[in-house]
């Protein structure tokens, strides 16, 4: 009987084993992940679940018992800390040794470290794991202050959730815009605005040279006071399984169209993927999202099984603050131009990244309609007139259609 081993039970994981059931593999299915929770969304840890709005069973991929009604072996609170692709074994912290015919690695990533003075006080947030939103949670309330360091999407979530919680909060950013490396200026310019009329304070260019009792510090001095600090500042791949056994890694393990990384039997899925995107003329990127999650995990288990791959999709991510639905489809790389459909005052609009006369990317605020056309629009690579993407008199259904 064939068995398939997955490292790491988490969205990619966890959507792998039920994928396999789903396509009828019925050979050993056994998901081992370090975190001592069954398979769990992380999207809500920085929005609904941090706001009190959702219990630990809102946010579980499936219910426990899910698992062991399909065959799944699941094994929670384990750490592999090395795989031999010649033995086809994995090695555990607690010294137990799993053999395998096919592995799929869905490691995810790890929150990146800020190695400054004060880091090493343990009092520091981070937040990706369920663990770090109840410690958050719990630094979190009235009277309370917090200091993010780092304006992305976990970090800006973060801080409208602490508003929603009552506590004041604090973004420190070293670029001289929020989302400076994954947004357009107008979203950055938006979601600033929007922060601001919410009470969170936004610092700009400010570089954080330390972290103190009171707060952090920043380059010109300034000390900005805070009970609880969050650093958000991005996060790495979590390949050092896959790089230890000399497999092909760069920004994360190397996969192609199918998941499978450079050795034949094993396949690797989700955060920790440097992967092929054929939408975007086979560009290769390291996507951290639940669509790439999910996608990924259909390649593998599709490819284990012998059905047909899935058809490639455009990239796309969400992110929620208030009431405001980003929504995000490909990749801004190259584009020479930016088109703004809609008015940002008004709180709908979209921002559409033109390479020559195609879109690569769009962003869209409130914006279903700019959101699904856009993303048609950047899987097909048809020419657009950007003339009538501008135009809101043209329905978007139209300017999509061409
Ligand atoms: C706070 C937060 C908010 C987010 N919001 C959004 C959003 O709005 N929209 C969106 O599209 N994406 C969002 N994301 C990103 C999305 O959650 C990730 O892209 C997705 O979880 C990736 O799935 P994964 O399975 O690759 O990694 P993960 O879900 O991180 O799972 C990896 C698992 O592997 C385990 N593991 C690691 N090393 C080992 C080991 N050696 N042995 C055993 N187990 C191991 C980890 O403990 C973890 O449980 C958010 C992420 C965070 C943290």
């Amino acid at each position: 009987m064939t068995k398939v081993l997955i490292i790491g039970a988490g969205h990619a994981g966890g959507t792998a084993a039920a994928l396999l059931r789903q396509y009828g593999f019925d050979g050993a299915v056994v998901l081992a992940g370090e975190e001592p929770a069954p398979p769990y969304q992380r999207p809500p840890l920085s929005k609904a679940w941090l706001k009190g709005e959702a219990e630990l069973e809102d946010v579980l991929l499936r219910p426990e018992s899910f698992y062991a009604e399909q065959g799944i072996e699941l094994r929670t609170g384990v750490t592999a800390t090395a795989i031999d692709p010649a033995a086809k074994t994995a090695t555990f912290a607690d010294g137990t040794v799993e053999p395998y015919d096919l592995l799929i690695l869905a490691t995810g990533s790890t929150a990146r470290k800020l190695p400054l003075p004060g880091a090493d006080r343990g009092e520091l947030l981070e937040l990706r794991t369920l663990a770090d939103a109840q410690r958050l949670k719990a630094a979190l309330g009235p009277g309370r202050k917090l200091a993010v360091v780092g304006g992305g999407y976990v970090g800006l979530e973060a801080a409208a959730s602490a508003r929603a919680l009552g506590s004041e909060a604090v973004v420190i950013e070293r670029m001289d815009r929020v989302l400076a490396r994954v947004a357009s200026p107008v979203l950055s310019t938006f979601f600033t605005d929007r922060h601001r009329r919410e009470g969170v304070e936004i610092l700009t260019s400010a570089e954080v040279a330390g972290f103190e009792a009171e707060g952090v510090r920043l380059g010109d001095g300034q000390l900005v006071e805070a009970d609880a600090v969050l650093v958000g500042v991005g996060a790495l791949a979590c390949d050092s399984l896959p790089r230890a056994a000399g497999l092909a890694c760069d920004n994360g393990v190397v996969v192609d169209e199918t998941a499978r990384t450079s050795d034949p039997s094993i396949y690797a899925i989700g955060d920790m993927t440097f992967r092929p995107i054929p939408a975007l003329g086979g560009l290769r990127h390291r996507l951290e999202s639940v669509p790439n999650a999910l996608e990924q995990a259909k390649q593998a288990a599709a490819a284990i099984v012998g059905r047909p791959a899935p058809a490639p999709e455009v990239p796309w991510f969400w992110s929620d603050q208030y009431e405001v639905k980003l929504q995000i489809a490909g990749l801004g790389d190259g584009a020479d131009r930016q088109v703004v459909r809609g008015d940002p005052t008004a709180g709908a609009f979209a921002v559409f990244h033109v390479k020559g006369d195609r879109i690569v990317c769009v962003e869209a605020v409130n914006a279903a309609a700019e959101f699904m056309g856009g993303r048609q629009m950047i899987g097909r690579g048809t020419p657009v007139d950007l003339a009538r993407l501008a135009d809101t008199t043209v329905p978007m259904k139209q300017v999509a259609a061409g």
